[in-house]
């Protein structure tokens, strides 16, 4: 265990790269989500709905196939999209489902259940598993994580998926009040399609992986301005009923089920090991930074949040270690060398001047036009 103080307000311990307390005892992200607090006027659940379906109504058009394409794991926050965009939004959704092989029984039984009950068609991604396993290896020698590969094909692929057919918007769930991610911690936050070239650099050969990737910024930011590729709206920003809401609405209405823990993170059965290798080298994890997002966001009283963190924090090797090692061909050993790995040894776009003298050019366009 590591000595640290945590936020007096959320959870987080000092220790965490990152996280700073005040002589108050307050951490830099509780400064910071109280600042943001400030600046955005509080809507009701009514008016957020209502901003919601103005933002997708440009998208619905006759004759189409679908509006929209909806991403789903298996977990309540997908699942809470999922619903959204049928029964309160009626839009003609078609379900997207990413199988890295290490789904869990619960969380495709929750799909197919959900879909079932919703009418609407799925589709399953499953990318070639051997490519897969060889990117899950690289990623986890050279930079101690191995959740980049499968986070960077979801969203490629749901791009790719929704321009071949043609729709117009992708509804996630990715919002800040479920999850918060901290820089340096969470390789969420960090990887792009640089960090992703860079690792692969030396030993696999880029075009050969390059479709787990969506294009580079300035590609985008074209077909943003141009309207030629789909949109991306975070649903949860707009509609979010609280933890204990959601569960019980998506338990009555879909028959669905939690997939393990409070935090629902189950729909993976790798996430152990991810909180796992965060842990052995913080003592915390991803579980505590979300704990921390449900105080924050008033979800959870600190006491509850502190209670499930320290339970569900994953700090001996998890089971599913030796099975994952043989699938990708790693060694014990080899394993245990990757503690020493970082991702931020591998540069992403923020990291490039380039990129910072293009985000500050179009900052200027858009205060200029
Ligand atoms: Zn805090």
């Amino acid at each position: 265990m590591t000595n640290s103080t945590r936020c007096g307000e959320c959870i987080l311990p000092d220790s965490l790269p990152g996280v700073n307390l005040d002589k108050d005892g307050t951490c830099n992200y509780c400064r910071d989500f109280a600042r943001k607090e400030d600046r955005n006027p509080h809507l009701s659940a009514d008016e957020r709905l209502r901003r919601l379906e103005r933002l997708v109504a440009p998208y619905r058009k006759r004759g189409r196939e679908y509006d929209c394409l909806v991403p789903v794991s298996g977990g309540k926050d997908s699942m809470l999209v999922l619903y959204a965009a049928c029964r309160l939004l009626h839009l003609r959704v078609l379900a997207y489902n990413f199988d890295n092989g290490f789904q869990s029984a619960r969380a495709r039984e929750n799909i197919q259940a959900a879909v079932k009950t919703l009418g609407v068609d799925l589709i399953t991604y499953k990318p070639n598993e051997k490519l897969l396993d060889q990117l899950f290896k690289l990623f986890l020698t050279r930079t101690g994580e191995f959740c980049t590969p499968c986070n960077l094909i979801i969203q490629a692929a749901a791009y790719r998926i929704a321009s071949q057919n043609g729709i117009p918007l992708i509804l996630s769930g990715g919002s800040s009040r479920v999850f918060g991610g901290i820089q340096g911690v969470s390789q969420s936050k960090y990887a792009d399609r640089a960090y992703f070239k860079n690792v692969l650099q030396g030993h696999v050969d880029f075009r050969e992986a390059k479709r787990f990737v969506v294009e580079n910024p300035w590609k985008r930011a074209v077909r943003r301005y141009t309207r030629t590729g789909p949109n991306l709206v975070d649903v949860l920003d707009y509609v979010y009923p609280g933890l204990e809401q959601t569960r019980d609405l998506l338990e009555k209405e879909l028959g669905w089920r939690p997939t393990s823990d409070e935090l629902e993170h189950g729909d993976c059965v790798l996430n152990p090991l991810k909180d796992y290798l965060q842990n052995r080298k913080w003592g915390y994890s991803e579980v505590t930074q979300s704990y921390s997002s449900l105080v924050r966001t008033k979800q959870m009283t600190r006491e509850e949040a502190l209670d499930h963190a320290e339970e569900e924090e994953t700090r001996q090797p998890p089971a599913v270690l030796e099975s994952f090692l043989n699938r990708i061909g790693m060694s014990r050993e080899e394993f245990e060398q990757t503690k020493h790995r970082h991702f931020t040894e591998f540069p992403n776009y923020p990291q490039s001047r380039w990129y910072r003298m293009g985000k500050k050019a179009v900052a200027l366009m858009r205060k200029v036009v």
